[in-house]
């Protein structure tokens, strides 16, 4: 496929590294073929809900455990999250239940601190284009889980991923996450295509967040459903045990009992879904 500039993504392109690229982190592996799901509230609100989170998620097949702590909400009024003691509890809840921790980091000041207690740095949308912050978390070794920024092409995603790759750290994972159109009922539009151009032009895993894409919670199902048969990696779902009185994204979170029933949706969606060129 012919890219759009004429300086194109090259550590991240196909032509460089033909093979897809497995992440290895714990006892998971990310793009080996069987889709990854990560779960979790959007923030971590106690030690005590991101406990139970975890080992809810658990029990229904999550492999992953998500929970912002450092939260860059679009309004500096809303739940910023607890910050490095959010940080304290989400590590807890990953060693009590065995599943790795994925959490955000925002700015390149708080890189070491976070790698110590996460599995995965998120470089979340509205830092897409922090090359300094993107240089930072290469640095860490850490895998980096790189969401999509809004007003971003898929081409600018990429160059986003070869900052990273560039600093000699090939553990990126992609992440598509809704864009901006004009369509209001969903709080984003999730480009689907997103999916399988990203898997032809490059190596590197992808999954989709359809929880931020949609907004809203009943959308969630279909669209997971849809990411996983478009050839996806694996998802990240936003997780609450009581998404009603969640502090941030409760509209848009599963409660437990959704997220079993997403669960077992995808197993027959995963058993038919297309074989893509890998
Ligand atoms: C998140 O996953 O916690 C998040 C803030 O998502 P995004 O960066 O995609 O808005
Ligand atoms: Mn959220």
């Amino acid at each position: 496929m012919k890219m759009t500039s004429n300086l194109h993504p090259k550590l991240c392109s196909r032509s460089y590294k033909k093979e897809p690229t497995c992440i290895e982190v714990g006892p998971v592996y990310v793009g080996a073929g069987n889709p990854v799901v990560i779960a979790g509230p959007c923030a971590v609100e106690d030690l005590d809900m991101i406990t139970e989170t975890a080992r809810e998620v658990q029990a229904r097949g999550a492999d992953l455990l998500r929970g912002g702590a450092f939260k860059p909400r679009t309004s500096p009024y809303s739940f910023r999250g607890l910050g490095l003691k959010g940080l304290k509890h989400l590590a807890e809840a990953s060693r009590i239940t065995g599943l790795p921790a994925v959490t955000e980091v925002l700015t390149p000041n708080d890189v070491l601190k976070v790698s110590k207690y996460a599995d995965i740095l998120q470089v979340g949308a509205r830092n897409m284009h922090n090359a300094a912050l993107l240089e930072a978390v290469a640095g860490s070794g850490k895998p980096v889980l790189l969401k999509r920024a809004w007003m971003a092409t898929i081409e600018e995603l990429l160059f986003a991923s070869e900052y990273v790759l560039q600093r000699g750290n090939f553990r990126v994972i992609l992440c598509e996450r809704g864009i901006r159109t004009f369509e209001p009922m969903t709080r984003f539009t999730l480009d689907l295509s997103a999916v399988p151009i990203l898997k032809d032009l490059s190596h590197l895993p992808v999954i989709v967040d359809p929880s931020h894409a949609v907004g809203r919670r009943h959308l969630v199902l279909p669209m997971a459903l849809a990411a996983i048969a478009a050839g996806a990696d694996g998802l990240m779902l936003e997780v609450h045990p009581n998404p009603e009185s969640a502090l941030s994204d409760g509209p848009q979170s599963l409660g437990f009992e959704e997220f079993g029933q997403l669960m077992r949706s995808l197993e027959s969606i995963s058993a038919v879904r297309t074989s893509f060129r890998t």
